[in-house]
């Protein structure tokens, strides 16, 4: 298809579509985003209270390279928007009581660290440091540039030689085991698969990438915390021209003869366009933004997904310091297979959660007024259950009474802000499917060509970006998605 004119509307002002909205403005195009919230970001939200400034969503921020080729791509570099730390230790695991493990930064260190659980285990780091290495470089820069959209984009022989190298058809669980025997090696090195949105049972073993940028790329921090990547972002996007309608949100699309030819806003507002590019929720926007004869996907196919767990999070303002935290640690001192089995299999609030703090404050002095601490904690939950005020209460206390016993010292008498945010919030503020906090999974039968498309097939200027879609969940895939769906566009709707 070749069009004269050149509106794009972009919906969503998440990382997806500030990505993608940026990378268009660049190629030419006259480019509205639409946010329906009042404040930018999507899940990486920020909000301020009582002198305390808390991320509302992600805060590890993991593959600096792909924040590097963001805005390299457009003659930018990160410091030109914010300073970035790398944080040393990366983070700290909880196992039990007296039984912490800071993970240094350093590799050597953290090799001596290994050594000293599995003696003689160093030479495994090397050759599964290797692969995972192996594995980065093919997956950043080439696989997850892929739309997707046909299995041909797979066929060259070098990829398929790739895909048997690539660890596609193995789980994480069983690869991790080939490597080490410890049973804290063991979880520190399936913990990354986490942030996929599934568990080292049903991950593929392609994302040991995820241990390579764990262990040798490190765990950074942009000082002000995450959502200096949304400003820097914004910044960018309005040098570019992107015209940002905040408090504006799309209640349905209106397609012709199989084109979007406008968007309607709750408040009535006609926005006419040539080219949409949604990225908000892809189930909101095929089962509620589009007429049922446009959509890709019925409900039976969504309801069949494995989506990325939900979260019950407390943002906590402390009147004091803190003591035996650092800026991330993980409570591992219950079971997974438990817990995860009250995600995946058995959905239901879980007996003894495994749960991870965050105290950004331990980094940055700007998020919490001197001598406190700025505490957000996160359990991942199973999607769509039910999260009243006196479950949040439970578990707010639950995970308080080990915080405080494992830490040992009080902190609940000394909490003087406190909000709590679940799956009704998700839902009420992203629309999100079943109040999904990130996305799908990425297992083996949600990956690639698998996934949900990003082009629709019955609406031909409509496409998709987001962690719903090719490449997957979190914040660097979310900037990469936006950028495959604009050289999309770019390709097939040429000015
Ligand atoms: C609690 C939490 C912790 C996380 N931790 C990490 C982490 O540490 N590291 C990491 O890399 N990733 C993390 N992630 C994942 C990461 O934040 C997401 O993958 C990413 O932010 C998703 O971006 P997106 O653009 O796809 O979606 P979103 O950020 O959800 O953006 C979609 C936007 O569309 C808007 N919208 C929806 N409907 C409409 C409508 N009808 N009209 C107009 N606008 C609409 C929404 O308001 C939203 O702003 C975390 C996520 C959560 C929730």
């Amino acid at each position: 298809m070749s069009i004269s004119k050149k509106n794009v509307v972009v919906i969503g002002s998440g990382f997806a579509g500030l990505s993608a909205a940026t990378h268009l403005a660049h190629a030419g195009y006259q480019v509205t985003l639409l946010e329906k919230n009042d404040t930018p970001g999507g899940r990486a939200r920020q909000f301020e209270s009582e002198g305390f400034v808390f991320d509302m969503g992600p805060s590890w921020y993991w593959m600096p390279d792909v924040f590097e080729t963001y805005f390299g791509y457009f003659g930018k570099k990160v410091s030109d928007y914010y300073d970035l730390k790398r944080l040393s230790p990366s983070y700290t695991v909880v196992f039990g009581e007296n039984d912490f493990m800071e993970i240094p930064a350093n590799l050597e260190e953290f090799k001596g660290l290994l050594e000293s659980l599995e003696p003689g285990v160093g030479p495994k780091l090397d050759e599964f440091l290797k692969q995972a290495a192996y594995k980065y470089k093919v997956g950043i820069e080439d696989l997850v540039y892929k739309p997707s959209r046909s299995l041909t984009e797979f066929t060259s022989p070098k990829l398929l030689i790739d895909v048997v190298r690539m660890d596609v058809f193995q789980s994480m669980s069983k690869h991790v085991r080939k490597f080490f025997k410890h049973e804290k090696i063991i979880r520190l090195m399936e913990f990354p698969v986490l942030f996929l949105g599934g568990t080292a049972d049903n991950i593929p073993a392609l994302y040991s990438l995820m241990n390579y940028a764990d262990i040798a790329l490190g765990t950074w921090y942009p000082m002000g915390g995450m959502f200096k990547i949304v400003e820097g972002m914004i910044s960018l996007a309005e040098e570019k021209g992107v015209k940002f309608r905040l408090g504006a949100e799309v209640d349905h699309i209106n397609v012709t003869n199989g084109i979007a030819r406008n968007v309607v806003l709750k408040n009535g507002e006609k926005i006419e366009t040539d080219i949409l590019v949604a990225g908000a929720d892809y189930h909101h926007v095929e089962s509620v933004l589009l007429a049922p004869e446009y959509r890709n996907y019925d409900a039976n196919y969504w309801d069949k997904r494995v989506m990325a767990p939900s979260s019950l999070l407390f943002y906590l303002g402390v009147d004091k310091k803190i003591e035996n935290v650092t800026h991330h640690c993980l409570f591992f001192d219950e079971q997974m297979g438990p817990h995860a089995d009250a995600i995946y299999t058995h959905p239901r609030w879980p007996e003894r959660p495994l749960f991870y703090l965050s105290a950004a404050s331990k980094t940055d002095p700007s998020v919490a007024p001197e001598g406190m601490e700025n505490l957000v904690i996160l359990i991942p939950l199973a999607p769509d259950l039910e999260d009243g005020e006196e479950v949040r209460e439970k578990y707010y206390h639950m995970v308080m009474d080990r915080l405080e016993k494992l830490t040992g010292q009080e902190i609940r008498s000394h909490v003087i802000y406190k909000r709590s945010y679940a799956h009704s919030d998700f839902k009420a503020d992203y629309h999100a499917f079943k109040g999904n906090a990130y996305g799908l999974a990425n297992t083996l039968l949600q990956t690639a060509i698998l996934k949900p498309s990003l082009k629709n097939k019955k609406v031909k200027n409509l496409y998709y970006t987001g962690q719903l879609t090719v490449p997957g969940p979190g914040v660097p895939p979310s900037l990469i998605s936006g950028h495959v769906v604009a050289r999309e566009v770019v390709k097939e709707n040429k000015l």
